[in-house]
């Protein structure tokens, strides 16, 4: 068996479940499943796997991923590696730490600009490789520098300039797919506790009004197209709370897909395909979906 050294590695487990470790709640299962709390073995590891040429990718919060496979193919690598460290002006954090946790020990060390991680429930990982953003900042506007290896294994250094940020977007999730994040060091600047504490708060007062966060979903289904927000273009076209089986289109904001409690990942992307056709019959826009969906590819 070509995986036999998979099933045997250390704390793999097979056949995980994935609804319980989504956002979403949805997901089959992962053939093989690692937790990893030490990023140690992960440059041998990754090495291996593209060896041996076995599929693999690295979750985060998974708070931006459908899991729309029955079962996910390969090693499906799960990082809670969860390190601070303050330094001056400039704060290291491992790619499992979370965004909302970040914010708040910035905010407790009176470090300011990175208020925004507040609003975004992922892994600082997962939200590198999709530039998160929320209420006027993201990672590129902060990011210094990013440690991860590449398929090979081996460890590079890179600067914000060379992860080709873009609106949620970097090369992690392209010319750079296979690469492993496990360490990003971000720039912040003085401020006193009490002020860099009340902008978080406005951040999560914001958020509670304006997003269905006591729901389950993976935050903006789609970006925002050039000078537009898709939000306003989904809600222009009558789709404010339709629903497809258990995925709705959340009645609060109209780019959320809640899952209302049985949704299964047909149903998210029967409802992303609805809302993709009525906006572009009625617009003539191409709605670019923001989540990232594994195991199938999104519906067009
Ligand atoms: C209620 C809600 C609100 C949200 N609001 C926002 C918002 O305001 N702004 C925003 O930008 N996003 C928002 N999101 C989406 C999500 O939180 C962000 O995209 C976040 O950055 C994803 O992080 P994650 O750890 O959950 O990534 P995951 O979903 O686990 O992974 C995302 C992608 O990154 C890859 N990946 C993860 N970790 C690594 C790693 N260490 N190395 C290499 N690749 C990796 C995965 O393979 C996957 O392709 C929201 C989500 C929810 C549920």
């Amino acid at each position: 068996m070509p995986d036999a050294w998979l099933a045997s590695y250390p704390g793999v487990r097979e056949r995980e479940p994935l609804a319980p470790l989504s956002w979403y709640g949805i997901g089959g299962r992962a053939r093989f499943f690692l937790e990893l709390a030490d990023d140690g073995p992960l440059p041998e590891l990754v090495a291996r796997l593209n060896t041996e040429r076995q599929p693999y990718r690295v979750i985060g919060a998974a708070s931006n991923t459908l899991f729309a496979a029955e079962e996910l193919a390969g090693l499906t690598i799960k990082l809670v590696n969860r390190r601070l460290s303050i330094d001056g002006g400039k704060i290291s954090v491992t790619a499992g730490y979370l965004m909302p946790k970040l914010a708040a020990e910035a905010a407790r060390a009176g470090r300011a600009g990175l208020e925004f991680a507040a609003g975004v429930p992922g892994s600082v990982g997962g939200s590198v490789v999709g530039n998160a953003g929320a209420f006027g900042g993201e990672v590129q506007d902060c990011l210094s520098r990013v440690e991860a290896i590449d398929p090979q294994g081996r460890r590079h250094t890179l600067t914000a300039a060379e992860c080709g940020f873009d609106y949620r977007d970097s090369s992690f999730k392209s010319a750079r797919a296979g690469w492993v994040i496990l360490l990003a060091t971000f720039r912040t600047t003085d401020d006193t506790p009490a002020q860099v504490r009340a902008r978080l708060l406005d951040v999560q007062k914001h958020r509670r009004a304006t997003q269905p966060i006591e729901q389950r979903s993976l935050g903006s289904t789609f970006k925002n197209p050039p000078g537009d927000s898709a939000g306003r273009l989904i809600e222009a076209s009558g789709l404010k709370g339709f629903r497809i089986g258990g995925a709705q289109v959340s009645p609060k904001h109209a780019n959320f897909i809640v899952n209302l409690g049985e949704a299964s990942a047909d149903d998210v992307l029967a409802l992303m395909a609805e809302m993709r056709n009525r906006v572009f019959e009625r617009f003539g826009i191409e709605l670019e979906p923001e989540i990232r969906v594994i195991g199938r590819a999104p519906a067009a």
